[in-house]
């Protein structure tokens, strides 16, 4: 149930009528985004970027930003593009309709849509296949603006960028809803920015023509475009932007001195044995019927996955070392649907001691769904998913530590925060962090708040000499605080491993391709702790191919930062 009133769905219906067919010469796109708080329902398949509150200050109701708090690298990003696009249209000055978006690897660029020479002019839309401001190389190489990207439905290739779920390229997603349906000479719109759940069964009005570009950012919870005067001397960017550098302010440390934490002997080879069984080397029993799960159906797009027998294999686990059957924790395991197949998050709340309005949850996450092995699809077109033993068993195996230790430690005395371990499915493609988003728009549409997410993926590989891995926080100051407190764990556990802090703004962050980014997107602080890889270089050959395989782990790595991981989640859900 959404926790809205019945009032804003008839003002949507409204408005829906009203806005088909709409003249687009004069008013501005924003006004064709219908959708109501669309934050309570994150879909992967239609991004929004909040540029003033968050969807968690929105839902927490905080007071309204005054201006659009932008990432200052969209300043020089957008004046390079914007006197490219002059150069190329050979004009002088001109105003553009632009907003702010993720690109694909989840870093801040902009959309630019439509271009007049003055205020007096029609607006016209741009186009990718005549515009390239930006060079269209990999993610190393980004980011670059987002243009339209014009597509002809009666023509089977563009047909199927729109609405195919099983494209060849196996990290591609439709772009269904991201497409405005216009008429034949593109002055009206028909549909805008459908909802993904629309596209079974929609049938494209005939000689209709499809624009594809993301929806607009959201400032305060409207849909938001700005206006922006370019001429070759300056950019003229509108009195609602301010371009805010988060800067890093020395950390404070709010944390009492915790009483040590212990890692019992048989950390180890408990660690060891959890992932080989999360990779499919030892035998693990569907609790209902004792036959052996299946690893190699581990992928949420999979019909026949056997993600819910593991997910009953986990609560078994857990509630063998002891947890739900008293008062001070719950296991719920979360259903929800993708793509029509049933799919369910594991939720682990350990009760604090706190208040309800002091208690911020700290929750220790992982992936429990499987990648397709590229190698072999790529060799027989087949969807089999990999032995996950890095990606992401070496995680899994972290959280059942965890619990561990947990109940030994808050046996007689609870944590002031809870602690929740959280289990999501359906990270991997095609899902694209379906469990992930589900949560969080459960935290959201319950008005939630969280202390922190720490997000375990893949801790397990490295290549000879390398010693580095990575913490990598998100976009706030808070993710950061958090980021500063787990390297201060690191170098208080010491040993011969080096963490290394990797900026949301650099491209030697990781984070933009995990869960944690959707938690980042709704304002939530987060941390993703994982082995050395990053978007420059990918440096596990194993990475999402059927050889990732225990004997490449080097587990005194993986234990490491398991530990690393822990040790912060205590000292959160213990400080004030
Ligand atoms: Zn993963």
């Amino acid at each position: 149930m959404l926790r809205m009133p019945i009032f804003s769905w008839l003002v949507l219906t409204l408005f829906s009528a009203m806005t088909s067919g709409q003249n687009l010469s004069q008013t501005q796109l924003s006004s064709l985004d219908n959708s109501v708080a669309p934050w309570l329902s994150l879909e992967a398949e239609q991004p929004r970027l909040y540029v003033g509150l968050s969807p968690r200050e929105l839902v927490l109701s905080m007071s309204p930003k005054a201006k659009a708090d932008l990432n200052p690298s969209l300043r020089d990003l957008g004046k390079k593009a914007l006197q490219s696009l002059l150069r190329e249209l050979k004009l002088k000055s001109a105003e553009f309709e632009m907003w702010p978006q993720y690109d694909d690897w989840g870093a801040h660029t902009w959309v630019i849509a439509r271009y007049r020479e003055t205020e007096t002019h029609q607006w016209i839309w741009l186009n990718e296949t005549h515009h390239q401001p930006l060079s269209n190389g990999g993610p190393a190489d980004r980011p670059r603006a987002i243009l339209p990207r014009h597509l002809n439905p009666n023509v089977a290739q563009d047909a199927a960028l729109i609405f195919d779920q099983t494209p060849k390229d196996l990290y591609q997603q439709p772009l269904f809803s991201t497409v405005l349906w216009m008429n034949h000479d593109l002055t009206q719109v028909t549909h805008p920015w459908l909802s993904p759940s629309r596209m079974e069964g929609f049938k494209p009005p005939a000689n209709t023509r499809a624009i594809a570009l993301p929806a607009p950012s959201r400032f305060n919870g409207s849909a938001k475009t700005f206006v922006t005067k370019a001429s070759q001397q300056e950019i003229n960017w509108p009195n609602e932007i301010q371009f805010t550098k988060h800067l890093d302010r020395p950390f404070q440390p709010e944390n009492k001195p915790s009483r040590a934490v212990y890692f019992r002997k048989e950390f180890s080879k408990k660690y060891r044995d959890d992932v080989s069984r999360f990779s499919g080397a030892l035998p693990v029993h569907d609790p209902d019927h004792g036959k052996l799960i299946d690893f190699e159906k581990l992928s949420s797009g999979d019909p026949q996955n056997h993600l819910l027998a593991l997910v009953r294999y986990l609560k078994e686990r857990y509630e063998a070392i002891g947890f739900g059957k008293t008062p001070n924790s719950t296991i719920e395991i979360q259903s929800y649907e993708w793509r029509t197949i049933p799919q369910a998050n594991l939720v682990l709340k350990i009760k604090g001691s706190n208040p309800s309005a002091l208690n911020r949850p700290i929750i220790l996450s992982d992936h429990i769904d499987k990648a397709i092995s590229e190698d072999i699809f790529e060799a027989t077109a087949e969807r089999i998913t990999t032995p996950g033993a890095d990606d992401n068993a070496t995680a899994t195996s972290t959280l059942l530590r965890a619990s561990e230790i947990f109940k030994a430690r808050y046996q007689l005395k609870p944590p002031p925060h809870d602690i929740w371990i959280v289990h999501f499915t359906g990270e991997e493609f095609p899902a694209n962090c379906a469990g992930a988003r589900h949560f969080v728009s459960q935290l959201l549409r319950s008005k939630q708040d969280i202390g922190a997410n720490i997000n375990i993926d893949m801790i397990g590989h490295h290549t000879p000499h390398d010693k580095i891995f990575q913490l990598n926080p998100g976009f706030s100051l808070r993710s950061k605080e958090i980021a500063l407190e787990a390297l201060r764990v690191a170098k208080a556990l010491g040993n011969q491993w080096v963490p290394m802090i990797r900026s949301s703004e650099s491209k030697t962050s990781y984070y933009t391709q995990t869960d944690s980014m959707i938690f980042d997107i709704a304002g939530y602080p987060t941390l993703l702790i994982n082995e050395h890889i990053n978007l420059t270089r990918r440096l596990n050959p194993h990475y999402h191919q059927s050889t990732d395989l225990p004997r490449f782990i080097d587990f005194d790595y993986a234990e490491f930062q398991a530990k690393v991981a822990i040790t912060t989640a205590i000292r959160l859900a213990e400080s004030n």
